[in-house]
């Protein structure tokens, strides 16, 4: 009995000391040893909130966002920013359950994020991303860094698939690669291993995945319109046809690249450097 005391006085002891990644979870009397741990890296996981087909949650990008980011950084400490679900979604209003801030407001508060994790002495800040409808959001911003002199980095982490992992997940896919997207059996695989009690299987074929088509315009024209045209239902693929061991093997992929990425980044002095010598050529002009 008295082992046993001793054991669970340990193990508790063990965990109260682990240095939480996530912000929300730090005390502030551990705030240095954050940044230090870190080497000054804050990840920032933006997710979004929309319709997920009829079977996925509405924060299905979120969900895989702070899922990445909580198991990437048991492997390579870096600090987490809390759920961040602030994107580019206007496409999905006329579905419930679609959180879209007006574009100025999302530009804005994205501009004022950054800036107070750097106020709180983080040098770099790494975004990984859950949403389809981002990326272009991130990069341009990303390109407006070099507007004004910073005293940080930001990074965007997106996985590269090499041919040996193509070929495996080639072989575990059960559907069409070509239609697969939003919703569909990589998504709902992913979202299978996860969290496959927020997954409502039963309901994946209760509409269509299918690309609709309605515009008539060449592949070469870009519309705003064009998801509405081909996916109005916020589906693309087949959701039925996921799997959990598919799920495993998406998510490892992303997670391997993202520790990979958080390694090069925490050591990552010279994006810093080249910085400021830009900025101090561009400021003698
Ligand atoms: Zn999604």
């Amino acid at each position: 009995m008295r082992l046993l005391c001793l054991l669970l006085f340990v193990s508790i002891t063990a965990n109260a000391q682990r240095l939480p990644v996530r912000w929300d979870e730090l005390t502030a009397g551990k705030w240095n040893e954050a940044l230090e741990k870190s080497n000054y890296t804050c990840i920032l996981p933006i997710g979004i909130l929309e319709k997920h087909g009829p079977h996925a949650p509405i924060g299905s990008d979120l969900i895989h966002v702070r899922e990445w980011s909580a198991r990437a950084t048991q492997r390579e400490y870096a600090v987490v920013f809390p759920d961040y679900f602030y994107g580019q979604i206007n496409e999905a209003k006329h579905q419930p359950g679609t959180f879209a801030l007006p574009s100025r407001v999302v530009w804005d508060l994205l501009e004022a994020t950054c800036e107070e994790i750097a106020r709180n002495g983080f040098k770099r800040i790494v975004i990984i991303n859950g949403h389809g409808g981002n990326p272009n959001l991130i990069r341009y911003f990303i390109q407006t860094q070099l507007e004004k002199r910073r005293s940080y980095a930001l990074y965007f982490y997106t996985p590269v698939a090499d041919s040996a992992y193509s070929a495996t997940v080639k072989a575990m896919r059960k559907s069409d690669p070509a239609g697969d997207g939003h919703a569909g059996e990589n998504e709902t695989s992913s979202l299978l291993y996860l969290r496959p009690d927020l997954v409502d299987m039963s309901s994946a074929t209760k509409e269509s995945g299918a690309n609709q088509q309605r515009l008539n315009l060449p592949a070469s024209v870009y519309t705003g319109i064009w998801w509405y045209g081909s996916y109005p239902n916020h589906y693309a693929g087949e959701g039925a046809k996921a799997t959990a061991s598919l799920g495993k093997v998406l998510t490892d992929h992303v997670i391997d690249g993202f520790v990979q990425a958080l390694k090069a980044i925490k050591t990552d002095n010279k994006t810093l450097e080249l910085q400021k010598e830009f900025f101090d050529r561009a400021d003698k002009k």
